[in-house]
Parts: structure tokens; C-alpha cells; sequence
């Protein structure tokens, strides 16, 4: 009951509690708070949340931004690089002109920037991004029109080479590929088929967006290319062999490059290709080629130059001009349709040349008038003329004894080291004031001594009129081979235009020597002393160039002296009896004269020259005669004369006055004389005036005697020179004078 009660009062005491919180309101004060609260946050949220969208707009906005103007940029660029390519491309002068006026205006500012020398490494550089830009730039109308222009000018350059016809006689079957930058049109591709569909028969065409822009079609082995990619390797190409010769002057260079620039309007160019299949020292077999002819110039990666040596069915051997490290098989080779050939005219005079005609004295570029090949025809027999103008090389033993024409071909021989080069050498510096053109070639030597040449040439002022063609002993075999006929066009330029040539080729050993090493690496059969069959061909063709032309083929005149070193003396091994029988007669020099002190050390027993004599001066003409007929006879006795010793007198005389005669052929090196004193001096001595003289005192009456003759009889010199014979007024006049100078001797 109890426990009743207790629930009856809290339930009426709960009811009197609730009855009075609603009465006041109190329920409403403990939970809205709560409530406010809770709504307060959730508007808090969605005002956050319209933020973040506001802010995710401003972002979007922003980016959207970005891209329009990016996007414009690229407009920007893509059309600058359009007006460029485009000013390169169209031919329109308008923009060829501006470019070029901005280029003019930029390269004070480039000189400027670029006080060094251009690399080639830059050029190509440079070749590569002009590609990269090309290759982006969106300038359809320029590459259609590229394609246009192709189309255009392949009908008349499209032919079928005889390889081509020949292979299409065995295979019945020719193969056309056309490459292009992008798909020909229908009409494009027909009108090409149809172009060449009558020579040839299967045509596809495949694209290659690396060609940047036009065509680029091969047939066979010949391949016509429109496209930019290879104009631009081109320009680089040239532009840096432009950059190559012309280390110092910049002006020269941006020249170039503007030259360049003008050239390139979208021209095909024509040309074979083959690929290098072998290589090794300096030799290379190239495959494809299939017209190429022999001793062509083939283009190798890099511009290094090769010449066709050997002609086979399905490849041919090449010898290559130059360092040839960066070759490797499988590289292209482009065939240049021209024989070698050499830069030649009036501004290589004065130069050191290498054999591909290339400056090596560090004087700048040449600027040639034009090239020759290095090989042509020799002159005809009716072309010709006989030699009769001398060519005096200031050596008495030589004037007197083995007198040389303009237009011969004289032989000097000997062991090393006894005066070959020396006789050369005076040969060349006598030529002063001669209006003759001297070309002074050197195979294989040491380039010290070509330096040394050089510089005793210069000292004298000879080079104010001499070339040098230098192929040093440190030259690849090729160039030693190739030097001789360098030097003999530089020499025929000037001969076919009338004018007259001194050409030394020191030594052609070397130059034999340098064909048999190349002969063996093409593994060609050696023959006597492993030489190749044909090393006759090779100084007979040189040699014969040497010649007097009539007056019909230009008048002048090329004398070949060239060298030959003999082996302990022996002329009768392979090469110097070859030489001896192309040549028109020869100087013999021996090491034991040279060493007796008997210098120029010429053997005149074996010496001949079969032409000149025609060609020599009467006075001199008329002395040597004497001196010959002496020197014979002294030449018989001496060699007996060395064992008796009681001798008759004619005997003695004639070994005193051989001993006088041989003294006077002695003279000094790069000391030429006049043909004139020459006369005075063997005169003297053949009339016996200097029988009476010690040996020693020869030298030094004779250059008195000269001297006090052309005092006091003046007028002798210009009798003599002008080739007439000493009348005998002449001669007792000449005997006076003697006479009175022997008395103040
Ligand atoms: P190489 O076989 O080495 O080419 P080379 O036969 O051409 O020799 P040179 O170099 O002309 O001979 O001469 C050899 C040396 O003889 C040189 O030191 C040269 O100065 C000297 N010599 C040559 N001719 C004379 C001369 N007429 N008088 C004095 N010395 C001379
Ligand atoms: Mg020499």
C-alpha cells in the first residue's frame, strides 16, 4: 500500500512539474537554443560551399583565359614562321627582298656578336632548327605549291639513264618511288604517272613527313629531289664548306649564306646515289652508282670527295680525298657527274695550294676563275708547234750542255740528295721578269721542306709568279697521286690562253709509289716491282700535257721538268726508264760528283737533251760547242790519266784545260745567270784565257770578267740575247776586252 502511495505522489508531483515549465515557457528555453544553433551551421555550410564554387569558377575562367592566349600565341607563331618559310619558298621577290634587307641589317649585328669563326657545328645547327620550324609551320598553299613546281619541271628532266634501259632489257621491270610530304592528290599522282608511265611502269608513293615539304622521286639509281629537307642539307653543306675556307672573314661568310638563300627557290636536283658497301685505308667500294664514270668526283657524307677508280659490274672503287673517319658502310654516296677537278686562274698564283686545290698558307680563300678537271686529253699532234723559244734555267751546265725549249719535257735524275730539287729551284727563280708562270708540285716531301721551299722562293720574289701544290708525305695516297695532274691543270689554264709555263713535278717516284699502294689496296694484279700494269699510262698522260701549242690552240707553251730518285744510281729500274722514254731527254745527276764538289753534280755523258737545241741561243750555241767537244775528251782521259804519270803533252793539255771547263760548269745554288754572262764565260774559257789561272782563282775571274766586260762593252749583252750568232767583229771586240781585263788581273 505503501508503495502505491509512492507511486501516486511522484506521478502527481511529476504532473504539478510539468503543469509548470509550460507555464513558463521553459522547454522552449532549454531546446531552441540547441535548435538555432544547429540551422545556424547549416546555413554557415551552403554560404561556404557557394564560395568554393564562386572560387572554382574564377579558376575555370582563368584557365580558359590562359588557353585563348597561348593559343593566339601559337597563331602568332605558327604565321611568323609561315611569312618566313614562305619568303624562302615563293620566289615573290617582294619578301625575297625583305628578307635579304633584314639579313643585311642583322648581320652588322651578327658580325658583331660573332667576332670568332662560324663553326660548322653551328651551321648545321642552325640548318636543323630552320628544319624544325619548317616541319611545324602549317603553310599549305607554299607546299602544294612545291608540289605544283615538281610536277612542272619533272617532265622535262625525267629521262631513262642507260642503266635504267638496261635493267629493264633483264628484269623487264623498272622500280619508281615517289616520296612526298604528304599525300599526292589523285590529279597529282596521275599527272605523274602519266609523265613517266611511257619509260617506266610501276610508280608508288609513300610519305615522309621528314621531308618537310615536296617530292622526291628515284628511279633506279637516280634520284630527283624537290624536297625542303634536302635543300636545306644542301645549303648547310655548302655553307659550310664556304665557312671552312673562309676562317677569318666573316663578311665573306654572310655573303655566302645570302647567296645561298637567293639561290634556293625550290629547284629539283638531280642526281644518282649509291651506298658504300666496303671501306679501309682510304679505299671504298660503292654499290648502285650505275652510270658513274671513270675518275668522277663522288660526294660522301660529310662533303668528303672521292674519285672513281675502278669500274665493275655491280660496284665500283673509290679512292677518298680526305680524312675519311666518320665513314661508315651503308652511307649514301651522291654522284656529282663531274671528273675531278681543281680551282684554277690568275689569283692562284703566289699560293700554296693542296691537291685538291684548297689554300694551306692561311692567306684566305682563292678566288678562282674557274676549275679544270684534272685529268684531260693532252694536246693533238697538229695543235702543236716545235720547240724553239729556250727556256733558260740561269744553270751554266744545263744552258750550254742540255739546253732546254718551252714546251719541253726534261727529265732530272738522281740518287737522293744530290741537287735535284736545288736545279728546280733556280730553274724557277731565273724565271723572273720572264713572263713565265712556274708551278712548283711536291709529292710526298717532308712539309718542313715544302715550307722551306716556299720561304727560299718567296725571299728571292719568286712567288710573286709561282704556284705550289703541296702533297706532303703526311697526305693520304690519293692526294699524292692526284698532285701532278692539279698542278698540270693550273698549268694548262695558262697555257691555253697563250701564255708560257714552268712546271716542276718533284718527285714522280713518289707519285708511282703512292699509285701502286692504292693499286694494291684495290687489289689490282702488281706487275714489275709490284707496280701496277698500267703505271706507264700513268706519267705518260701527265707528260705529254707538257707542250707548245700553235698558234691556232692558243700559242703557249707548258715545260715539264719533272723528278726522279734512283736508287744507289740505277737508271735502269722500272720507273726511271719509263720516265726516261716519255721524257724529252734527261739530267743526270751523281752523288760522287755532288760529294767531289762538282756542283750542279751533272754527269755530262748521260745527260741529253733531244729538243733543245733547237731552241738555244746562237752565241751559245756557238761556245757550248767547243765545251762539249772538251768536256769529251777530258772525260776519256781522266779516268786513264789517274794511273800513268809521265803523259804526253797534248794529254796534259787537254786534262788542264777539262779540269778549267768543269770548274766553270761549277755554281753556286740559287745563283742563275744570265745567259748572256753565261756566253762571256764560257767564251773565255773555251778561247783558253783561263789556262793560265789556278783552279781556285776561276770562280772569282770569272765573275770579275763579267763584270768588267759588261762595263766597258755594253752593247754585247743585248747582241746575245737577241739569238744571233757572235760574228768576227763581234768575237775580236769581246777578245779585246778580255785581253785588257787579264792585264789588271
Ligand atoms: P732529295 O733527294 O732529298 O730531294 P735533292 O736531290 O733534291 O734531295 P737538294 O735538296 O736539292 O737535293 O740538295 C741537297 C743539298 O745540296 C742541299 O743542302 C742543297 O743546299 C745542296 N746543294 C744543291 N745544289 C747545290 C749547289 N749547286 N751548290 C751548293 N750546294 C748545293
Ligand atoms: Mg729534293
Amino acid at each position: 500500500m505503501e508503495l502505491v502511495w509512492k507511486i501516486v505522489n511522484f506521478i502527481i508531483l511529476f504532473g504539478a512539474l510539468y503543469f509548470i515549465c509550460r507555464k513558463l515557457n521553459l522547454f522552449d528555453k532549454m531546446f531552441g537554443s540547441r535548435r538555432r544553433g544547429i540551422s545556424k551551421e547549416i546555413a554557415d555550410s551552403e554560404k561556404a560551399q557557394a564560395q568554393a564554387k564562386a572560387l572554382g569558377d574564377d579558376i575555370e575562367r582563368a584557365r580558359a583565359l590562359n588557353e585563348e592566349r597561348k593559343a593566339e600565341l601559337m597563331r602568332g607563331a605558327a604565321e611568323q614562321a609561315e611569312i618566313n618559310s614562305a619568303a624562302i619558298i615563293a620566289s615573290g621577290e617582294e619578301e625575297a627582298k625583305t628578307l635579304i634587307s633584314n639579313a643585311e641589317k642583322s648581320e652588322e649585328q651578327l658580325m658583331e656578336e660573332m667576332r670568332g669563326r662560324v663553326s660548322a657545328e653551328a651551321v648545321r645547327r642552325i640548318a636543323e632548327i630552320t628544319g624544325q620550324v619548317l616541319r611545324k609551320g602549317s603553310f599549305e598553299n607554299s607546299k602544294q605549291a612545291l608540289n605544283e613546281k615538281f610536277i612542272e619541271q619533272i617532265k622535262e628532266l625525267v629521262s631513262a639513264m642507260p642503266s635504267d634501259i638496261l635493267t629493264m632489257n633483264e628484269l623487264k621491270k623498272l622500280d619508281i618511288s615517289i616520296k612526298s610530304a604528304e599525300p599526292l592528290s589523285e590529279e597529282e599522282m596521275n599527272k605523274l604517272t602519266q609523265i613517266i608511265c611511257e619509260t617506266f611502269i610501276s610508280c608508288h608513293n609513300e610519305v615522309d613527313p621528314e621531308l618537310i615539304g615536296g617530292v622526291r622521286m628515284q628511279v633506279g639509281d637516280t634520284v630527283y629531289d624537290g624536297t625542303l629537307s634536302h635543300t636545306l642539307d644542301r645549303l648547310s653543306l655548302d655553307v659550310e664548306s664556304n665557312t671552312r675556307q673562309s676562317d677569318k672573314e666573316m663578311r665573306s661568310i654572310a655573303e655566302g649564306i645570302k647567296n645561298q638563300l637567293e639561290q634556293v627557290n625550290g629547284d629539283i636536283d638531280v642526281f644518282q646515289t649509291g651506298e658504300v658497301i666496303t671501306l679501309g685505308d682510304g679505299i671504298c667500294r660503292v654499290s648502285g652508282l650505275a652510270d658513274v664514270m671513270a675518275g668522277e668526283m663522288l660526294e660522301f657524307k660529310g662533303g668528303l670527295k672521292g674519285m672513281v677508280q675502278d669500274l665493275e659490274k655491280d660496284n665500283v672503287g673509290v679512292v677518298l680525298l680526305g680524312p675519311f673517319g666518320h665513314l661508315q658502310e651503308g652511307d649514301s654516296v651522291r654522284r656529282t657527274g663531274r671528273i675531278i677537278e681543281v680551282p684554277v686562274g690568275e689569283s692562284m698564283i703566289g699560293r700554296v695550294v693542296d691537291a685538291m686545290g684548297n689554300p694551306i698558307d692561311g692567306k684566305g680563300p682563292i678566288k678562282n676563275e674557274g676549275f679544270r678537271p684534272v685529268e684531260s686529253p693532252a694536246p693533238s699532234v697538229l695543235s702543236r708547234k716545235p720547240v724553239s723559244v729556250p727556256m733558260q734555267t740561269g744553270l751554266k751546265a744545263i744552258d750550254a750542255l742540255v739546253p732546254i725549249g718551252r714546251g719541253q719535257r726534261e727529265l732530272i735524275i738522281g740518287d737522293r740528295q744530290t741537287g735535284k730539287t736545288a736545279i728546280a729551284l733556280d730553274a724557277i727563280i731565273n724565271q723572273k721578269d720572264q713572263d713565265v708562270i712556274c708551278i712548283y708540285v711536291a709529292i710526298g716531301q717532308k712539309e718542313s721542306t715544302i715550307a722551306g721551299v716556299v720561304e727560299k722562293l718567296r725571299s728571292f720574289g719568286a712567288m710573286d709568279y709561282t704556284i705550289v701544290v703541296a702533297a706532303s708525305a703526311s697526305s693520304p695516297a690519293p692526294m699524292l697521286y692526284i698532285a701532278p695532274y692539279a698542278g698540270a691543270a693550273m698549268g694548262e689554264y695558262f697555257m691555253y690562253k697563250g701564255k708560257d709555263v714552268l712546271i716542276i713535278y718533284d718527285d714522280l717516284s713518289k707519285q708511282a709509289a703512292a699509285y701502286r699502294e692504292l693499286s694494291l689496296l684495290l687489289q689490282r694484279p702488281p706487275g714489275r716491282e709490284a707496280y701496277p700494269g698500267d703505271v706507264f699510262y700513268l706519267h705518260s698522260r701527265l707528260l705529254e700535257r707538257a707542250a707548245r701549242l700553235s698558234d691556232e690552240a692558243g700559242g703557249g707553251s707548258m715545260t715539264a721538268l719533272p723528278i726522279i730518285e734512283t736508287q744507289a744510281g740505277d737508271i735502269s729500274a722500272y720507273i726511271p726508264t719509263n720516265v726516261i722514254s716519255i721524257t724529252d731527254g734527261q739530267i743526270f745527276l751523281e752523288s760522287d760528283l755532288f760529294h767531289s764538289g762538282v756542283r750542279p753534280a751533272i754527269n755530262v755523258g748521260l745527260s741529253v737533251s733531244r729538243v733543245g737545241g733547237a731552241a738555244q741561243i746562237g752565241a751559245m750555241k756557238q761556245v757550248a760547242g767547243r765545251l762539249r767537244v772538251d768536256l769529251a775528251q777530258y772525260r776519256e782521259l781522266a779516268s786513264f790519266a789517274q794511273f800513268g804519270s809521265d803523259l804526253d803533252k797534248s794529254t796534259r793539255d787537254t786534262l788542264h784545260r777539262g779540269a778549267r771547263m768543269t770548274e766553270i760548269l761549277k755554281q753556286k745554288q740559287y745563283a742563275p745567270m744570265n745567259a748572256a754572262d753565261q756566253v762571256i764565260e764560257i767564251f773565255s774559257a773555251a778561247e783558253g784565257y783561263t789556262d793560265d789561272l789556278e783552279l781556285d782563282d776561276i770562280a772569282r775571274f770569272e765573275a770579275e770578267l763579267v763584270d768588267y766586260v759588261n762595263r766597258s762593252y755594253p752593247e754585247l749583252r743585248g747582241e746575245i740575247l737577241s739569238g744571233k750568232k757572235l760574228s768576227a767583229e763581234q768575237q775580236s771586240k769581246l777578245r779585246a776586252c778580255i785581253e785588257s781585263f787579264k792585264k789588271t788581273f
